[in-house]
């Protein structure tokens, strides 16, 4: 499959879509506390995304049955919301989401502390949210895709973390899921070489221990070999003459 390039016009729908899925984060960050089921943060999503008469792009895909996934402390990602699944002091939960509006999808996530985390996995949230700022400093025309892989993969392993290889971003648009992957790990100034118009979800997934995971029967959540904590952040960024444009901020 080859790489689809959009218009500027495009780029501004995508925009438009990003500023909403910021919105349905803020709802969901607004009831993120200890006593809070992950199920929720799902009917609280459910709402703003309704009421900003957008679309899941999760809901449905591959038969996923949420808008959002909700990975708790040793989940790096697709975890399911859950009743059960109660927030307590000192866990992290991982929120990802991607909504169409006007037929254009934007995809990011965040992972939150919840009331007081330890100083091990405060230092995993802000090394995966600045490893995320530099993948994105290298979405620069005339750049190769692996300088933005290489940026996250050198900065995250030199803090002594796992960078997970198994789950990589991806080019975005129409689908929530175009070509090129982008994988959070490998050799800079290698790779497609990177255009104006590609847009790109960029999305490191960083554990505080080893860089092994497993999926449960379920199909879908993934957790940490070791049961380390994992930490997700991601941003649908468009390449442009003027540098990095973050559509989900
Ligand atoms: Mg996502
Ligand atoms: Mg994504």
């Amino acid at each position: 499959m080859a790489i689809i390039l959009k218009t500027n016009a495009e780029i501004e729908k995508m925009r438009r879509s990003g500023i909403a899925l910021r919105q349905v984060h803020e709802a969901v960050a607004a009831c993120v506390k200890p006593g809070v089921s992950t199920m929720d943060l799902e009917r609280a999503a459910l709402a703003k995304i309704a009421e900003l008469h957008a679309i899941s792009a999760f809901k449905g895909y591959h038969g996923f049955p949420a808008a959002l996934c909700t990975s708790v402390n040793d989940e790096v990602v697709h975890g399911m919301p859950s009743e059960k699944k109660i927030l307590a002091d000192g866990d992290i939960v991982s929120i990802d989401c991607g909504v169409f509006i006007e037929g254009f999808c934007s995809d990011s996530a965040v992972t939150y502390a919840v009331g007081t985390p330890s100083a091990l996995t405060k230092r995993l949230l802000e090394v995966t949210q600045a490893s995320l700022e530099r993948g994105i400093q290298q979405a620069l025309v005339g750049g190769r895709l692996g300088d933005i892989s290489h940026a996250i993969q050198a900065y995250c392993e030199a803090e002594g973390f796992g960078v997970v290889k198994e789950f990589v971003g991806h080019g975005i648009g129409k689908a929530m899921h175009e070509d090129p992957q982008v994988p959070n790990y490998g050799p800079s100034g290698k790779g497609p070489r990177l255009k104006a118009g590609m847009v790109l979800a960029i999305e490191p997934m960083i554990n505080a221990g080893g860089a092994g995971v497993k999926v449960l029967p379920d199909g879908w959540t993934t957790l940490t070999l070791d049961g380390s904590y994992s930490a997700h952040f991601e941003h649908t960024v468009a390449i442009t003459k003027d540098g990095p444009r973050v559509l989900t901020r």
